[in-house]
């Protein structure tokens, strides 16, 4: 490219320059969208940018500084060779923020008769003095508004969250109610939103079966099955949204379900709508969603009421339902084959204990006795166990301690630990949550009726159940033998004479 070279006034083309950079007022405008809305404009003014004549910078850097910017360079070149007619922006923050830089391009575009066009301010007047500064003072005044402008809206918003006010369109679990003035007439700005009673109720349920253990997704799956209405009906084609997990989670982890009103990305202020949850349950169900450890035993293979929750007694394995070729009879079988049991058999069994136990309230509550304040206690006392425990361990490696020293401790420890974690889980409110509303006379009835994965989530937080092989001689085909299941309470209390 011949640098020396000043083509007629003729040959002169507009110019497109476009930055993705934040403006002083913390707005951002995409690359696409600034050419989108400049091009047009320009046409208006018989300049039509094509493709070739834009100059774009992709840096999103807030200084132009010690920032390379190809694309303002070649601008800034070809203003001073002459080629350039006007120079399309969408505004001045784009173009150069900098004071000095800014004077320069200005003079370049000055001594060479360029025009400068803002999108958001129109033509600069760079031909006299006064012009000069005005845009200068225009400039600074636009931005002075803007940030104004932000500053009052920001206001507004913080009131409205102050108040508890809902932001934008009614939340599913609410109504929105508008007043309406004496002639019919919707008064703006006059409503509120209460409570939307098939909704919330759908909300209340799913929360209660979470804690109660279910999956997100077996729930999403029966809502569907159920026909209960998403909260949004329909798509644009008509046709019916589903449940979907992702988004049932999300409308669960909602802090407006607690009454509480985020702003600013996290709950900070009272909610004006009533709340659909106790704040403690919702407390609850956050946790438990976010539970990395979160164990669900609702996953739609399962089928078989104790498929992997029965162990083989022998190698500790989780024993699985299986048809064997050739027959009818369904059967758990140890998967290294060391026992096998007719699964209708064993699921009777199972259940006849597990309802001997839920009829009786006293024993249920003996069981999961124990406050939250316990639960927290015995939490926290097993997480510092296995921090003592890690450490030890640490300085064992490092060969700090003997190993003599490590095992008058350690084994000590791991002990604690697992009776802090067994009794945090066996108070856990969890449990209670799992079964409360089963417990008590009529319970065989109450629990035949629950859906497996509540069953198996029940069995398994109740008991733990190993099945022993049948003596030589004896075929799973042969009469059933309670004594070789064991169904032993996870809490070895008293409590529970099972
Ligand atoms: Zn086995």
């Amino acid at each position: 490219m011949n640098r020396t070279y000043h083509p007629p006034t003729a040959s002169r083309t507009p110019r497109g320059y476009a930055r993705i950079s934040q403006a002083r007022d913390g707005t951002t405008v995409k690359v696409e969208r600034q050419r989108a809305e400049i091009e047009p404009f320009a046409a208006a003014r018989g300049d039509v940018l094509t493709d070739a004549l834009w100059h774009v910078d992709n840096d999103k850097s807030a200084y132009d500084e010690g920032v390379e910017r190809p694309g303002f360079n070649d601008l800034l070149r070809d203003v001073l060779a002459g080629r350039v007619s006007t120079v399309y922006a969408w505004d001045q923050d784009r173009v150069a923020r900098d004071v000095g830089v800014w004077e320069g391009f200005l003079k370049a575009c000055r001594s060479t008769g360029t025009r400068i066009v803002f999108r958001t301010a129109g033509e600069m007047d760079l031909t006299t003095v006064n012009g000069r500064t005005q845009t200068r003072f225009n400039a600074v005044m636009a931005r002075h508004e803007s940030e104004h402008k932000a500053e009052r809206v920001e206001v507004a918003a913080r009131h409205r969250a102050m108040q508890g006010r809902a932001h934008g369109a009614v939340l599913y679990g609410w109504r929105r109610v508008y007043a309406f003035d004496g002639s019919g007439v919707q008064i703006r700005g006059q409503w509120h939103d209460e409570i939307h009673p098939e909704q919330a109720a759908i909300i209340r349920e799913c929360a209660r079966r979470v804690l109660a253990g279910e999956s997100i997704k077996a729930l999403a799956r029966e809502l569907n099955a159920r026909g209960v209405p998403t909260p949004k009906v329909m798509d644009q084609a008509g046709r019916r949204y589903e449940w979907e997990a992702a988004s049932l989670r999300m409308l669960l982890l909602r802090p407006a379900n607690a009454g509480l009103r985020v702003y600013q990305g996290r709950p900070q202020f009272d909610a004006e709508a009533p709340a659909i949850l106790a704040r403690g349950d919702w407390d609850r169900v956050v946790a438990t969603l976010n539970d990395p450890g979160r164990r669900t035993v609702s996953d739609n293979r399962v089928r078989h009421l104790l498929s992997g929750i029965m162990k083989c007694a022998v190698c500790e394995r989780g024993m699985r339902a299986r048809r064997i070729t050739g027959e009818t009879t369904l059967r758990y079988l140890c998967p290294a084959g060391h026992t096998a049991r007719v699964a209708s058999k064993v699921d009777w069994y199972v259940t006849e204990t597990v309802v001997d136990l839920l009829v009786d309230r006293d024993k249920i509550n003996g069981l999961l006795c124990g406050d939250d304040a316990a639960v927290a206690d015995a939490t926290r006392r097993a997480t510092e166990i296995a921090a003592e425990i890690a450490n030890w361990n640490t300085d064992r490696r490092n060969r700090l301690v003997s190993r003599e020293e490590w095992l008058r401790i350690v084994p000590d420890l791991q002990a604690e630990l697992e009776e802090a974690e067994r009794a945090a889980r066996a108070t856990s409110t969890r449990y209670r949550d799992l079964m409360e509303d089963v417990v008590g006379p009529g319970a065989a009835d109450r629990f035949s009726a629950l859906p497996i994965s509540r069953k198996r989530a029940i069995i398994e937080a109740l008991f733990a159940i190993r099945v022993h092989p049948l003596p030589a001689g004896r075929n799973a085909r042969g009469p059933f033998d309670p004594s070789l299941i064991e169904v032993k309470p996870r809490r070895t209390d008293d409590a529970v004479a099972a």
